[in-house]
């Protein structure tokens, strides 16, 4: 418990970013999320700039079904790379059981999952659709990571992180 009248003490990150990371607000995964890239991606919270969308890099995907949320996320990202020379990597996250995904499945319709089998298959493309998106963009030296985050139900429900 918390005395009366205790100060707390925020830390603040002097140093400038070393990375974009794009995953998903579900909030089941932001604790998985959140250690993955501190553990194996090793960048502490303060060395990267989280972009914590709805749906991960889905936004990203649809260039001509949702140019609005393209254009937004697309945006966003380019200022990043401008203002701050020091990103040199971009992190893109997809995961198993996404609702926004499923979302989309419905108000899209078939053409969302057009040549693909599974809605597995379908993040993972776009995982690769939405890098060669971003390689595009023209940022020096960029490297862009993908990784899919699977479910693992084994007694108790745990996320495995696939590099793709
Ligand atoms: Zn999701």
């Amino acid at each position: 418990m918390d005395t009366p009248g205790q100060e707390h003490i925020y830390h603040f990150a002097e140093s400038k970013p070393l990375a974009i990371v794009v995953y998903c607000s579900d909030s089941r995964f932001q604790r998985a999320f959140r250690e993955f890239v501190e553990n194996e991606l090793h960048l502490e919270e303060g060395e990267y700039i989280p972009m914590v969308i709805s749906g991960g890099v889905a936004s990203l995907s649809e260039p001509l079904r949702l140019p609005k949320e393209f254009k937004y996320i697309k945006d966003r990202i380019l200022f990043f790379l401008e203002r701050f020379d020091s990103v040199h990597r971009v992190v893109l996250i997809n995961h198993e059981d996404c609702r926004h995904y499923e979302a989309l499945k419905s108000s899209l319709g078939a053409i969302f999952l057009q040549h693909v089998q599974h809605m597995t298959e379908k993040q993972i493309r776009d995982l690769s659709s939405v890098a060669k998106t971003l390689l595009g963009l023209g940022a020096p030296g960029l490297q862009i990571e993908l990784y899919y985050a699977r479910l693992v139900k084994n007694g108790t429900t745990t996320v495995r992180f696939e590099k793709i």
